[in-house]
């Protein structure tokens, strides 16, 4: 076990005690659905929630990595459920969604790493709410040649794929991915369909320096990705990676600064920003502008 310094008075998780939050766990029940709000234990999701705000979690609750950061169960995933995507569309017309997020675990065990499932999603929630922006948060479907044209025979609105940490520690953090094929990911997603937003993103207070950020974005933005998140990483448990340092909303400011001026459409770095916080509202005006 590994214990994290205490957290400073500016990371305030609010709980899910709305009304609203309690319909949205409802629905998710009612449909059996997932939502990486729960499984990551989200300190938004008392926010996100009131605003009928959430991301569906797809391809089970069962993950076949082990990511040191993340509290998704890992282990041996139970077989693909055929009427997932067919629940998911009908919870977001259900909940009216201007614009939905979507992500899974990894599915290493399948043979298309889950795309099809994605590409489901997407092509139903378009023909039964065309008025729905939808983004799709994807593992980086390593060793799964084809995925990424599965997954873009139905364009979403946003491409989004995580880069989570600096190239140095992934060996440590992200132990079963690499960090350019990720990078590689997102800049073919680019040049398949350059109509779609791409986006990414990553946690700090792992240990990274504000160089290897520096250096992150610039990857990021040479590989043409649209949208950059910057959150404080929290640790789910103590088996979890601990917490190097918090970083100030200071030195959030100056990421989003450093991140604008480098090019991004969209930046989100706050101590609570999360990969989905906030995604419709600032996907929606920057639709508008
Ligand atoms: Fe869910 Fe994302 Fe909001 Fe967290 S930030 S509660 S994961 S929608
Ligand atoms: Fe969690 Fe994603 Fe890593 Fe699986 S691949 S352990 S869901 S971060």
């Amino acid at each position: 076990d590994q214990a994290s310094p205490r957290k400073p008075h500016w990371i305030r998780a609010k709980a899910p005690t709305s009304q609203e939050a309690a319909e949205v766990r409802r629905l998710m029940r009612d449909k059996k659905l997932a939502t990486v709000c729960e499984e990551a234990a989200c300190p938004n999701i008392g926010e996100c929630w009131k605003r009928r705000h959430a991301t569906f979690m797809i391809l089970g609750e069962t993950c076949t990595r082990a990511c040191a950061f993340c509290n998704v169960r890992t282990g041996r995933p139970d077989a693909l459920d055929e009427g997932e995507p067919d629940r998911v569309i009908e919870s977001v017309a259900a909940m009216s969604l201007k614009h939905v997020v979507i992500t899974s675990v990894d599915r290493d065990d399948l043979p298309d790493g889950g795309a099809r499932q994605f590409q489901r999603c997407v092509a139903g929630i378009h023909a039964a709410a065309p008025e729905t922006t939808v983004e799709i948060l994807t593992p980086d479907f390593r060793d799964k040649p084809g995925a990424l044209d599965i997954v873009l025979e139905s364009p979403p609105e946003v491409f989004n794929h995580n880069l989570e940490t600096v190239p140095r520690l992934y060996t440590s953090i992200r132990p079963g991915a690499r960090y350019f094929n990720s990078l590689r990911l997102l800049q073919r997603a680019k040049e398949q369909a350059p109509e779609v937003f791409t986006k990414s993103g990553i946690m700090v207070g792992l240990g990274e320096s504000r160089e290897e950020v520096w250096q992150v974005m610039d990857d990021l933005r040479s590989a043409d990705v649209d949208f950059l998140t910057i959150g404080q990483y929290l640790q789910p448990t103590r088996k979890h990676a601990p917490v190097s340092r918090f970083v100030t909303p200071e030195e959030f400011e100056d990421y989003a600064r450093a991140a604008r001026a480098k090019g991004f459409l969209l930046v989100s770095a706050t101590p609570l920003t999360r990969s989905s916080y906030h995604a419709d509202r600032d996907f929606e005006a920057l639709r508008r502008a």
